[in-house]
């Protein structure tokens, strides 16, 4: 069933309220005017004064108050049985990324929604930071002739206390990683396919801790990345794009632009722009009565998985 046309902000539900959720999100939307925060739903997390709270979001269908549309900020195991309920009820979902645990679950969540006339969007947060489109523009007339990635990060630093990360279907390092990944398949003009990769499994973890992968296309093009979790000290969110016209940085994953002469066109942005413009662009494309879902940086990460080599490394305890 969709949802009939109605005027005033949408009455969104936050699900999973986890650092993302309360970082990001619940910010973004109270500095957006076309949306509501009109309720979250999280088993144990902590919800928002003033904003009805629910177990889960059985509870909050069980509760008949009406809403629109709901983000969905859990782990990726657990997105797409949520999403589905959520469908059902004709609401619109923002996915968080990475969409779903597999390719063919968002595939199947793509169906439901098309068949339910709401729409469904895949936030890839990284596409979003300051600097991302102005490489796109610049990258679309350059001769690019290779590109460097190098993502690591600690992730005791950055995700205490998340156990999912490190389980079947949590990503590992590729939960940074993917966001490199968003990136990079937002700014090149061509696709381009996995040749090599070698993934870091501690051997008690079910997830890579780190993955070294190299990406080639048919015209010449290598593209290699660096993803590590175990990186203390300095952290890198960089990417290095080498062309005929020099090389072109972006810095902190993609909020700090370096074009080849050495200038910034871009001011210099943090995260909370980047959750500013998803929760635009999620309201546009619920306003244009369309889905936005790429599955490019995913399909990556599977190949990765399928492609790789799996390499066994000391256990890691947090
Ligand atoms: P998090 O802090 O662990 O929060 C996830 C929340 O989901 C938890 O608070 C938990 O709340 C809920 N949840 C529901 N089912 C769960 C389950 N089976 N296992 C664990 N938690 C469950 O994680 P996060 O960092 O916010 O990340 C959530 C998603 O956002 C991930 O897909 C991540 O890639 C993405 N993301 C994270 C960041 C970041 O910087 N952290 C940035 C961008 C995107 P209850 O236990 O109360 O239900």
């Amino acid at each position: 069933m969709s949802q009939p046309h109605r005027t005033g902000p949408l009455r969104l539900a936050l699900v999973g309220m986890g650092k993302i959720a309360h970082d990001q999100h619940v910010p973004a939307i109270a500095g957006n005017a076309d949306i509501q925060l009109a309720a979250t739903v999280s088993r144990e997390g902590k919800g928002v004064a003033g904003v009805p709270h629910f177990r889960d979001i059985a509870d909050l269908i069980a509760s008949g108050i009406a809403i629109d549309a709901v983000s969905l900020c859990t782990p990726p195991q657990v997105r797409r049985a949520i999403a589905a309920q959520a469908i059902a009820q004709g609401w619109h979902v923002f996915l968080e990324k990475p969409p779903g645990a597999t390719l063919a679950e968002v595939a199947q969540l793509q169906g439901a929604a098309a068949a339910a006339g709401i729409s469904l969007f895949a936030g890839w947060h990284s596409r979003y930071a300051a600097g991302v489109e102005p490489a796109r523009a610049f990258l679309a007339e350059a001769a690019i002739r290779s590109v460097t990635v190098t993502w690591r990060e600690d992730i005791r630093v950055w995700h205490p206390g998340q156990a999912w990360i490190l389980q079947a279907g949590g990503f590992g390092v590729f939960d940074p990683g993917i966001n490199a990944l968003s990136i990079v398949t937002r700014i090149l003009p061509r696709p381009f396919f996995i040749a090599d990769a070698e993934l870091d499994f501690p051997e008690n973890c079910d997830a890579p801790i780190a993955a070294r992968i190299t990406f080639g296309d048919d015209h010449g093009l290598r593209i290699a990345a660096d993803l590590d979790f175990r990186q203390e000290g300095p952290q890198s969110w960089d990417i290095a794009v080498e062309t005929d016209a020099g090389t072109l940085m972006l810095h902190d994953g993609g909020g700090r632009l370096v074009m080849p002469d050495g200038t910034e066109p871009t001011p210099v942005d943090a995260l909370h722009g980047e959750y500013a413009g998803l929760y635009d662009r999620f309201v546009a494309v619920i306003r244009a009565g369309k889905s936005d879902v790429d599955i490019a940086p995913l399909r990556h990460v599977a190949d990765a998985f399928l492609r790789g080599r799996r390499m066994i490394v000391a256990p890691f305890v947090e």
